[in-house]
């Protein structure tokens, strides 16, 4: 961290602001300048308050050479994080395919999509049982009872489940689970993260809608700081002046995250767009850019559904899609060989 001093600091203010630092275990490089004094911060900056240090009297500016999360940090963290989930991983190569319905709306249900969805190469099962409504009384979700039809189609599939954990309390009904889902409006709760960070499955993280790479890779560093490394991201586009869909898909995220982080990144082309005739090519163009898997709704009625069925693939189309999909995962693997 490079802290740039006001021209003639005040010296009492400097002293104190100096063994403040060494007292957190900083050691302090000074440069004085013609009309600017810098002092270069060494050690671990990450807990500083930038801008506690920015808003004092004798400061022009702090800038931070280092990233403030350091679990999550490529740099610390060369190799990629490979997280086994049931007889399968997420990274490491492989191309995961979480499908499913937005919403567990039945035993019937759920169970049929998950056999097709399986079918057709998905790799792990997606279901809401406690789901996050804009309205109030639009379906909340089956909740417990919808876990107890994940299991079932997990049971019968062997598909790894992948469900939203919306709240403390409802982390023990969540034995059967393979990855909890925090979604997009819980990417900030903090005590959420914390929790989840706190036991030992892997934990999937879906971009807030409006929050940058940093405040996002700042959650993933809830998790990991707890001591749960297994942290997977998830873009699902992120809210923009544009109305046309219902999220504008952040592509460039995958390179991004790519450099930032080890971390496995999924993208979600569903929520991103809110149209299912969309799902298709954004999915594709995900696994050219080089995703480790996509997050896809499926669902046998979707003008029926009870959530998010003008977004939901029917099976019949998101077969041909998953086909497509691991061709292209193939084909992008052979070139690179
Ligand atoms: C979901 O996956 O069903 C969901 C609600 O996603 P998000 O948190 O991205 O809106
Ligand atoms: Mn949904």
């Amino acid at each position: 961290m490079i802290v740039v001093l006001k021209q003639n600091p005040n010296r009492d203010q400097l002293d104190s602001l100096i063994s403040w630092l060494q007292e957190k275990g900083i050691i302090i490089h000074t440069s004085l300048g013609e009309a600017h004094t810098i002092l270069g911060l060494v050690g671990d900056t990450s807990k500083l308050d930038i801008d506690l240090i920015a808003a004092l009297d004798i400061v022009e500016d702090v800038k931070r050479v280092q990233e403030p999360y350091k679990n999550a940090n490529r740099k610390f963290h060369p190799e990629d994080t490979v997280i086994p989930v049931g007889n399968t991983q997420i990274g490491g190569g492989t191309l995961t395919i979480m499908a499913g319905p937005c919403s567990v709306e039945s035993e019937a249900q759920v169970v049929a999509i998950a056999k097709a969805v399986k079918a057709s190469g998905a790799t792990m099962l997606r279901g809401g049982a406690f789901k996050p409504r804009t309205s109030p009384y639009s379906f909340q979700g089956l909740g417990a009872t919808g876990l107890e039809y994940l299991k079932v189609a997990k049971q019968e599939t062997g598909l790894p489940i992948v469900t939203e954990l919306m709240d403390l309390s409802q982390l023990p009904l969540f034995k059967d689970v393979d990855v909890i889902q925090i979604g997009a409006r819980n990417m900030q709760n903090f005590d959420l993260l914390k929790a989840v960070g706190h036991q030992d499955k892997p934990v999937m993280i879906k971009r807030g809608m409006s929050a940058t790479y940093e405040e996002w890779l700042m959650s993933a560093e809830y998790v990991m700081a707890g001591g749960n490394e297994n942290v997977i991201l998830c873009e699902r586009g992120i809210r923009t002046f544009e109305h046309y869909t219902r999220n504008t898909l952040d592509l460039a995220a995958i390179p991004v995250m790519r450099k930032l982080t080890h971390l496995p990144i999924i993208i979600d082309p569903s929520h991103a767009t809110g149209k299912s005739w969309l799902v298709d090519p954004l999915a594709m163009g995900a696994v050219a850019i080089g995703a480790d898997g996509l997050q896809i709704e499926v669902h046998n009625d979707p003008a029926r559904a009870l959530c998010d069925g003008s977004q939901s693939l029917k099976p019949d189309a998101f077969d041909p899609l998953a086909r497509k999909l691991l061709a292209l995962h193939a084909a992008m693997k052979s070139m690179e060989e």
